[in-house]
């Protein structure tokens, strides 16, 4: 079946870095064609139009870190689509809710069950958040298991997680990172490793992690932040040159204006700009993935560069293919936006409120070629 999008304008970031007027013709669920706008399309049987309205098209955005879960099962979480579809996120990667003795309750639920495409950083801890100290006990930190859990998820865990604050590791400090750090070697995934309040310090967390790894809530503005006294941490500098890679994480409590502008400043970009969105946030401070790109443009980020760090940035380092670009080929999945200039206040996690006059309004999602209109 082919269908017509037309009266839009397109914008990735790469290919189209103005917007860009074009219709997009798919075929099934793919991009058959990208083409002048109001071309004759009359040899071709397009059955289904889909008029726009002269709204921006970009690439769907994917979200490096949710939180998913249904009826209470988790700690947080709510369902991907909430998180994804319903709010411009065409892809959702949910960061360690769930470990190996509750991935199968995970895929059975809601990844099975979600349009939202969705896909998981698989928790060291084998119960994920079912509690929030889930690191207190090396006991519920299991080797086999992980790699069987894997195995069996190929295509839809990118790598592990790890917890490496106090409320979360106990007395264990340190060691429950290291030993997710072998096991990720082992099998040769990325770490994803959030870092809060110590212990264990951040310094020896950064030194740790290899190229691939990632750090979510890098400018949070807690004790042990990444950026003090005017200079940011010397350890996330050789961490970042190795290529260890830097992820926003906003959440309820990570997310400081002030540190990130001075280090976005300093050239300390992130190579991610996730939510970490979850219950708790969705209505308050992180309120979707296009809320936190317009904060991270008012920390000195172009809007080019937010839509490349949230669509094909991650397409290309966790491999999924076909996605990302506005190019003939690749899946139809895309969030459909409004820019309106017009004033509105927006507040990181430290209470700090500024005048944003950029607002980007969610008009409606297409997941594999299906259009979900608001
Ligand atoms: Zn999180």
């Amino acid at each position: 079946m082919y269908t017509l999008i037309k009266n839009c304008f397109l914008i990735d970031g790469i290919n189209y870095t103005t917007p860009t007027r074009k219709d997009i013709l798919l075929k099934n669920n793919i991009i058959e064609d990208i083409i002048s706008s109001n071309s004759n399309l009359q040899h071709k049987q397009v059955e289904n139009i889909i008029d726009l309205e002269d709204n921006i098209l970009l690439p769907g955005l994917m979200d490096l870190h949710v939180h998913a879960t249904v009826d209470g099962f988790a700690k947080i979480g709510l369902s991907p689509d909430i998180l994804g579809k319903d709010i411009g996120t065409t892809s959702v990667f949910d960061a360690g809710t769930y470990g190996a003795d509750t991935f199968d309750y995970f895929y059975d639920n809601l990844i099975s069950k979600s349009i939202t495409r969705t896909y998981a950083w698989l928790n060291v801890a084998s119960n994920g958040l079912k509690t929030l100290n889930e690191l207190t006990d090396m006991e519920n930190i299991n080797e086999e298991k992980i790699i069987n859990t894997i195995n069996k998820y190929k295509n839809i865990i990118v790598g592990l997680k790890a917890r490496a604050s106090a409320s979360v590791v106990g007395d264990n400090s340190l060691m429950p990172i290291i030993k997710a750090k072998e096991i990720a070697n082992k099998i040769n995934l990325p770490l994803m490793v959030h870092i809060g309040n110590p212990p264990p310090y951040v310094d020896d967390v950064l030194n740790l992690l290899t190229k691939g790894d990632v750090i979510t809530h890098c400018y949070h503005n807690k004790k042990e932040s990444l950026y003090a006294n005017n200079t940011i941490r010397k350890s996330a500098i050789a961490a970042k040159n190795r290529g260890v890679l830097f992820d926003v994480g906003h959440g309820n409590a990570s997310f400081s204006f002030d540190v990130a502008s001075a280090m976005i400043e300093q050239d300390f970009t992130p190579d991610f700009i996730s939510t970490d969105i979850y219950d708790k946030n969705i209505g308050t401070i992180v309120k979707s993935q296009l809320y936190v790109i317009s904060k991270l443009m008012l920390c000195g980020l172009s809007f080019n560069e937010c839509i490349v760090k949230t669509t094909s940035d991650i397409a290309k380092k966790f491999n999924i293919k076909n996605t990302g670009e506005l190019l003939v080929g690749n899946i139809a999945d895309f969030t459909i936006i409004k820019t309106k200039n017009i004033q509105n206040m927006v507040e990181d996690s430290t209470g700090k409120k500024l005048d944003n006059s950029f607002y980007l309004e969610h008009k409606g999602t297409f997941i594999d070629g299906k259009y979900y209109g608001k």
